[in-house]
């Protein structure tokens, strides 16, 4: 064996994985099971207990999903990671473990449609406050902060306009104020950016997008950049102070640099219940081993795609960070070199009704709610996933009447352009 630490195109395909041990089975296997039985009264207290690590029942913890957080681990750069039933579970697994009733987190205004809602309505009624700041003004996160700021949540390339977050500005913020940095990296994906390398603390992802990437499963999945110091002020009291239901342990006194992970799996997980089904985590693994391959992909036929709307005589604007003329192409140049992602949007000449008539006549598209799938996908988030939204805040998170969407596909790129061609002339 080398020495040489692997590459990110063969952690993808290798990180967490062996051939299975009692069958020799070289894919991960699907361990479609609820429970694993204990090898004796003590091995079952003591997995209880948390004293030793192991399987007990599939809402915790299961092997094959196990694969699926190693690998995602590796590929961010973290200490651990836990796989949960969706993005959204794991947006709800996180905050759970860090705010109390009446605690406030910071969120950036450019986010998915979804967590917009959940941060406002579903988060409400759990006593969590989110308090809006602009990821295009820095300052507006450090004037967000109280003594009851309990986390900042970013999306490192932001829905629906795909522009590119300054990470580590709002990391120094973070750490001045002595909270986590949480980054959504759902619409980068680790090829693109890792954003625990720019000062986050926790990543999340929505496995559906492009990890999965095949349009097919849903899943999502927490890292641990086992940065956090969760002990100081006992501002954290999940992580820092004796669990009752656990026989009084402190989780981070006990499990250091991936006690975040323990927690949302001990506690989250456990008791809240998004547990990720076996059989998704199989076919999300098998999608993450040709992420790179995708992905890349994904950018070249986006910018493809970008570069010929903007020169396209019914097209207003065109909001993607990999054309030079962008004003995030700065941020795109440091933080994803290899390729500005594959979300993006564009606005038309003829407003609201020609993206109506655009969605209707593309043929090779697909109009639907989702990104991050081999096909190519196209929306007009006004009337749709932001359509819960009033005309300025539209407007504010880059969704305004005008807006479409569009996620790049895996196609060739001379096909995309010409349905573009054929709806945008007739
Ligand atoms: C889709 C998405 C989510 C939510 O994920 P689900 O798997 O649909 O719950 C969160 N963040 C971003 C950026 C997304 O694209």
């Amino acid at each position: 064996m080398s020495d040489r630490l692997p590459g990110f195109s063969t952690l993808a395909v290798h990180a967490g994985a062996q051939p299975d041990p009692t069958t020799g089975a070289r894919a991960t296997p699907i361990y479609q099971t609820t429970s694993f039985v204990f090898n004796d009264a003590d091995h079952a207290a003591s997995l209880f207990g948390l004293q030793a690590f192991g399987n007990i029942y599939t809402r915790i913890g299961n092997p094959t999903n196990a694969v699926l957080e190693e690998r995602v681990a590796a590929l961010e750069g973290g200490t651990a990671a836990l796989a949960v039933a969706s993005g959204h579970a794991a947006q709800v697994v996180v905050l759970q473990q860090l705010l109390q009733p009446g605690d406030e987190f910071i969120a950036a205004r450019k986010l998915y449609g979804g967590s917009i809602n959940q941060f406002t309505h579903a988060f409400k009624s759990f006593g969590w406050n989110v308090v809006w700041a602009d990821p295009d003004d820095i300052s507006s996160f450090e004037r967000a902060v109280t003594p009851r700021t309990k986390a900042i949540f970013i999306e490192s390339i932001a829905n629906p306009a795909g522009s590119i977050t300054d990470i580590e500005a709002i990391s120094t913020v973070a750490r001045k104020a002595g909270v986590p940095l949480i980054v959504d990296n759902t619409l980068a994906s680790p090829y693109l950016i890792r954003p625990i390398d720019h000062g986050a603390d926790i990543v999340v992802h929505s496995l559906t997008k492009f990890l999965g990437g095949h349009g097919n499963s849903l899943g999502g999945i927490i890292v641990d950049a086992g940065t956090f110091d969760w002990s100081t002020g006992g501002k954290y009291p999940m992580l820092s102070e004796p669990r009752p239901e656990y026989h009084g342990i402190r989780l981070q006194e006990t499990f250091g640099n991936f006690a975040f992970a323990i927690a949302c799996r001990v506690l989250g997980l456990r008791d809240l219940g998004p547990a990720l089904s076996p059989f998704n985590a199989f076919m999300i693994l098998t999608g993450i081993e040709t992420l790179p391959l995708r992905m890349q992909k994904h950018c070249d036929n986006a910018k493809a795609v970008a570069e010929y709307l903007a020169g396209h005589p019914a097209v207003a604007s065109v909001s993607y960070a990999g054309l030079p003329s962008d004003k995030y192409n700065q941020l795109a140049r440091k933080y994803a070199p290899k390729g500005a992602g594959a979300v993006f949007t564009f606005s038309l000449k003829g407003g609201f009704d020609a993206g109506v008539s655009l969605v209707s006549k593309l043929q090779l598209f697909s109009h639907l709610a989702n990104v991050g799938d081999t096909r190519s996908l196209v929306i007009h988030p006004a009337s749709t996933t932001h359509s819960q939204l009033d005309d300025a805040a539209k407007v504010k998170s880059g969704a305004g009447p005008d807006v479409v969407r569009l996620s790049i596909g895996i196609e060739d790129k001379e096909d995309l352009i010409a349905d573009l061609e054929q709806a945008l002339g007739a």
